[in-house]
């Protein structure tokens, strides 16, 4: 059973910048997330595009920003279930929660952060009969890559025209045995430079482009074996140990749904007015999965919730303690690791 003071459930900007907060007040975090990376919808929706409102960053890629982010962090030591999912929820006798992902990892926590955005992100499948028998037990379909080891001297099909499909074609042309690229269309709707990628591993013969093509089939009795693919109306046959059909994530505010808070709009109601704590007593609920009356669902506005949150878990754990607010400028920040930073001290000189 993993123990902590705080459980975050969303590994999104909101949930990552929590861990620093809660620091600052010697509360530790663990943090669930149903991905395998990271960083929310900013890892997996658009980390190649800039952020123009983030205060004090004129500009930075939300790649960096989740990069930055976790550098930040790393002093108090979060502990992380990544490619999990938060399933149920159990409160104690004793005032804690128990929180089981649907992979069977069981958490237990003083109070409850929900950060989980716009929920979990499901993947969009293709309509490809008896697929639903190749997505279990290893038999060859995956929809994320959580560990691209899996895939060394393999042969892999991956479908879609976007920039998860070609990055990983990118990425996985180092460690397959072979990588085939089977799009829809012609044209890709992805970074230029990924695009150019493709090109030139296709021309070193890295990477086969099947394109405009679709597949429509499976073979294999145990395990996939090859694949159908149509093209121009002609079929052909593909060999293939895993498919990653990649056509992009739908949200769905998944299980959390069920945890009896009260819910809005797809999202969970809170005391904005305090806390930004739901309807029961030690679960909050921060960042894009909330609502209140003026909400933005705004990055920033994420990172000002988090931070009223942790204050309010800190006079719950620890009732009749005053807190005085510290600037970090003047405290400085201690880690869970041993380190130290602070501000440079001035230089004392004795004035004669
Ligand atoms: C294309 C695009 C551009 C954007 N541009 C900007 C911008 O310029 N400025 C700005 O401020 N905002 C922008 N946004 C909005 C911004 O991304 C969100 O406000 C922000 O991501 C919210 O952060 P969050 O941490 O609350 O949630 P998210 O980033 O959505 O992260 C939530 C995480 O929770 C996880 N999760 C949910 N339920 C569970 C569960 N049951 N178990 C485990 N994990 C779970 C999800 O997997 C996800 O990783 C943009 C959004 C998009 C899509």
């Amino acid at each position: 059973m993993i123990e902590t003071d705080i459980l975050i459930i969303g590994a999104g900007p909101t949930g990552l910048f929590t861990v620093f907060e809660a620091g600052l007040l010697k509360l530790k975090c663990h943090i669930i997330d149903a991905l395998p990376q990271p960083g929310g919808q900013l890892a997996e929706l658009y980390p190649k595009k800039p952020i123009f409102d983030i205060p004090g960053y004129p500009e930075v890629l939300a790649g960096d920003l989740v990069t930055n982010l976790m550098e930040q962090i790393k002093q108090f030591e979060p502990g992380f279930t990544l490619g999990e999912t938060a399933n149920t929820i159990e409160r104690q006798e004793d005032g804690t929660f128990i929180v089981i992902t649907k992979e069977g990892t069981q958490h237990k926590a003083k109070a409850i952060a929900i950060a989980g955005g716009l929920g979990t992100f499901e993947p969009r499948k293709p309509l490809l009969k008896d697929i639903e028998f190749y997505e279990k037990e290893d038999r060859g379909v995956d929809y994320f890559v959580k560990d691209p080891e899996k895939y060394r001297g393999k042969n892999i099909v991956i479908a879609g025209g976007g920039d998860s499909a070609l990055d990983w074609s990118i990425f996985l042309s180092n460690v397959a045995n072979s990588v085939t690229l089977v799009h829809r269309r012609n044209e890709f709707r992805g970074a230029l430079d990924s695009v150019e990628k493709v090109q030139e591993l296709k021309s070193a013969e890295k990477i086969k482009l099947i394109t405009p093509a679709e597949v429509v089939g499976f073979k294999g009795s145990e395990r996939i074996e090859s694949l159908d693919v149509e093209i121009n109306g002609a079929r052909m046959n593909v060999e293939c140990d895993y498919f990653i059909p990649l056509f992009g994530l739908t949200p769905k505010l998944g299980p959390i749904a069920n945890w009896g808070l009260e819910i809005e709009k797809n999202a969970i109601k809170v005391n904005n007015a305090l806390d930004y704590q739901t309807n029961i007593d030690g679960i909050y609920a921060i960042g894009d999965v909330n609502t209140y009356p003026g909400k933005l669902k705004l990055i920033l506005c994420g990172f000002h919730e988090a931070t009223l949150m942790c204050q309010s878990v800190y006079n719950r754990l620890n009732p009749g303690k005053r807190y005085v607010l510290k600037y970090t400028t003047v405290s400085g920040v201690d880690g869970f690791d041993g380190t130290r930073k602070e501000a440079e001290k001035a230089v004392v000189k004795a004035i004669d």
